[in-house]
This record gives C-alpha cells, sequence and structure tokens, in this order.
C-alpha cells in the first residue's frame, strides 16, 4: 500500500476538467453534447505567432533559456507593462513560468509558511485555495454577493485581516464573474493592504478581455506602496488564446521574483524556449488579432446574454470582461425538482446535453458558469436547450 504525502490528501481535481472529461465521455459514446465549459478562447494562435515560434526552432532556438525567461522575453513583457499600465520595471523583477496557473504555484511556494492566510474572494478562481492548501497556507474567504456585483468592499477585507494574513489575491476581470474593480474600488481595498501590511497577488489574466465602457486598472498603478505590495500575474494564455504554449509571467518585489526563479531553476529549469519566443511575437508584434477576438466575444455576450437572462429562474449580471456568464440558477433548480445546483447542473449535461461547470467549484453553491468561448451557433443551441429543459421541467 502506497502511502502518499499528507499535502495531496485533501487534493481535489479541478471541476473544470472534471466537467470536460465527462462531457467528451459523452461524446465519444455518440451523444450530440455542447460543451460551454471551455476556459480557452476558440481561436487558433494568430499567425504572425506560429511563425515567430517556427523561426525560432529554424534557427536552433531550442535549447535551456535562464529559468526565469529569456532577457529578449522580459524586455517585451517590461514594454508591456510600460505601454499598457505606465509601469516601470527591471528584468530582476519579471519572472516567466509555464502558465500563470504555475507561476501562481511559484509563488505561493516561496511566500507562504505553514498557517500563513491568504484571503480569497468567492467567486473564485479554481485553483487559487489548491495552491494556497499545497504552499501550507490557510485560505481566508470573503463572499462577494451578486448584489455587491461579485466584488468584495474595503469594509470585508479589514474584518477578515488577522494577524496571519500574509496576503490578498484580486483576479480582475474575474473569472468566473467577469466583474471588473474600478480605480476607486482597488484604492479602498490597496488602502486597507497599506495599513495592515498585506501583498496584493493580482491576476490579471484576462485584462484583454473586456467590453462595453468597462477598463482595466491594475492595482500596481495606484501608488508607489500599491506597486511595492503587488505581484503582477499575468500571461498570453487568453490575451493571444496560446493556452497551451504555457507562457505566464509575475512582476513584482525583486527578492520575491528571485526566490521563484530559484525554484524554478530547480522545477522546470525553464519554460519551453519555443513558447517563449512566441511571447515575445505576442507582445512585440501587431495587436490586431487580440481586439479582433475580443470584439467577437462582446458580439456573441451581446447576443446570448439577453437569451440567457431570459430563461425562468435565472438571474445573471452582465459581465464586464473575461468570457463567462455566471447566472445564479437556485430559483430554476428548485423549481424543477432538484435539491442542489450541482445536481441540475448534471442534468444539463445528461438531460440537456449542454456542458457547464457548476459554481461550487468556485466556492459559489448558486450559479453555474457557462463560457461563450465557442461559436455563436453553438451557444444559441446550447441556451435554446437549457431553456427548454427547464420550461418542460418548470
Ligand atoms: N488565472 C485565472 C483567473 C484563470 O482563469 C486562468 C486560466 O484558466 C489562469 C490564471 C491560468 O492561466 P494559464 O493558462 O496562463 O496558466
Amino acid at each position: 500500500m502506497i502511502n502518499l504525502a499528507n499535502r495531496v490528501q485533501t487534493l481535489t481535481p479541478s471541476t473544470t476538467l472534471a466537467i470536460t472529461a465527462k462531457a467528451n465521455e459523452l461524446k465519444a459514446k455518440g451523444v450530440d453534447v455542447i460543451g460551454l465549459g471551455a476556459g480557452e478562447p476558440d481561436y487558433n494562435t494568430p499567425e504572425n505567432i506560429l511563425a515567430a515560434a517556427y523561426a525560432s526552432m529554424k534557427e536552433g532556438k531550442t535549447k535551456y533559456t535562464p529559468s526565469g525567461g529569456l532577457p529578449a522575453l522580459k524586455k517585451a513583457i517590461i514594454d508591456k507593462l510600460q505601454r499598457d499600465q505606465q509601469l516601470s520595471y527591471q528584468p530582476n523583477e519579471i519572472m516567466v513560468g509555464i502558465g500563470a496557473k504555475h507561476v501562481l504555484y511559484t509563488l505561493f511556494q516561496v511566500l507562504l509558511n505553514e498557517g500563513d492566510e491568504v484571503i480569497i474572494p468567492i467567486p473564485y478562481w479554481v485553483s487559487y485555495p489548491e495552491q494556497v492548501k499545497l504552499a501550507q497556507g490557510v485560505p481566508v474567504y470573503i463572499e462577494a454577493t451578486a448584489s455587491q456585483e461579485y466584488k468584495i468592499t474595503a469594509q470585508q477585507l479589514r474584518e477578515a485581516i488577522t494577524d496571519r494574513t500574509k496576503a490578498i489575491i484580486l483576479n480582475t476581470p474575474s473569472n468566473p464573474t467577469g466583474m471588473i474593480y474600478s480605480k476607486e474600488e482597488l484604492a479602498e481595498l490597496a488602502e486597507v493592504c497599506r495599513e495592515f501590511d498585506v501583498l496584493i497577488v493580482s491576476d490579471e489574466i484576462y485584462e484583454k478581455l473586456i467590453y462595453g465602457e468597462a477598463s482595466h486598472t491594475s492595482v500596481a498603478e495606484l501608488s508607489e506602496d500599491a506597486k511595492n505590495r503587488t505581484i503582477i500575474i499575468n500571461g498570453v494564455s487568453k490575451s493571444h488564446s496560446m493556452t497551451g504554449w504555457r507562457i505566464g509571467y509575475a512582476a513584482g518585489d525583486a527578492a520575491i521574483i528571485k526566490a521563484m526563479t530559484d525554484l524554478a531553476s530547480h522545477s522546470t529549469s525553464n519554460p519551453t524556449t519555443t513558447s517563449q519566443y512566441a511571447a515575445i511575437e505576442a507582445y512585440n508584434g501587431t495587436q490586431e488579432p487580440v481586439e479582433e477576438m475580443r470584439s467577437a466575444f462582446e458580439s456573441r455576450l451581446d447576443t446570448i446574454f439577453p437569451k440567457v437572462a431570459a430563461i425562468p429562474g435565472f438571474k445573471v449580471l452582465r459581465p464586464q470582461g473575461a468570457f463567462y456568464l455566471l447566472p445564479d440558477v437556485s430559483e430554476a433548480a428548485q423549481k424543477t425538482g432538484y435539491s442542489s445546483v450541482d445536481d441540475f447542473a448534471t442534468a444539463l449535461l445528461t438531460e440537456a446535453n449542454v456542458a457547464v461547470i457548476p459554481g461550487s467549484g468556485f466556492g459559489s453553491h448558486s450559479t453555474i458558469r457557462l463560457s461563450y468561448a465557442t461559436s455563436l451557433e453553438a451557444l444559441e443551441k446550447a441556451v435554446g436547450r437549457i431553456h427548454e429543459f427547464v420550461q418542460s421541467k418548470w
């Protein structure tokens, strides 16, 4: 009998990946399942990026690189942060890793001691609590309700802070809510963090996917103090449709970045060399494909949002960014005879043949997450199926 390490005893697999696996299983059996579970853009990586990757391989750039990333990629990231956020960083304040997910994992490994608390707003991205626990940290949750647009307030933050609080995770635009913190809201949160000397982990991976009047502010832009206590997490996965390339980065305090880079030197050596050359082109090359993708998501949202809002028992806020809708479906679940939203989501898959992610994976038990990173045709069909399913059982 093999005894696994204590640290993985409570580890739960990602709900998002579990539903996708179940949907694929049904598809393999010939069932016409429409997947609204996707956490990635449905576009291929832009041509100029593919070409840059291929050219780098042909030039023989297929060897190890420095652990924290190629100097040219760090420079491209520094230029991006200057261009988009007017923030100035040095190369020793940037660490490139294997996707934002692994960068976050590395960050918590170097930051947390046993019992250190990390504040995580609910609804949260699935991996935050698990990553904090894997680093022996303790997640401390703050519930952000729909009535507060799924955003925490400075008062809530103040009440959640203890003498063990090390950091807070802010994710704006948010997965799964699609909400964006305004400059004023961020300033209030940053002020509380200054008062209690709390670090800010600012996950900005959906920065480029924003709609309507919304604009993205990084908390690090707000003041010198905010910049010094913020570690920005970002990458090319969502902005440039490069999820499979696995390139993300952290920007922040040089001592934290050095520790992360040292840890990477013993765990990953370096992010895939070809992917790094691709990411250089993603940041330095044309940004037109980014805008094309953004505007396609926006027009899908315009079409699909009223249809989702019209499903009986669905209450949904219009998201400002990312590519998810997070309707509260507790009334629909109850009226159609399900004792939980999890069961309702399972029935949507097995009876209506639409795969959605139950909000319980995000700490939000009354919601489901629908991704609109799929064709408009599939979206309309899927939402139609959900509507019919709810109506027929009501
Ligand atoms: N942060 C959030 C909020 C995400 O939704 C995701 C991907 O789903 C990530 C980080 C990880 O992105 P990457 O593909 O760069 O690891």
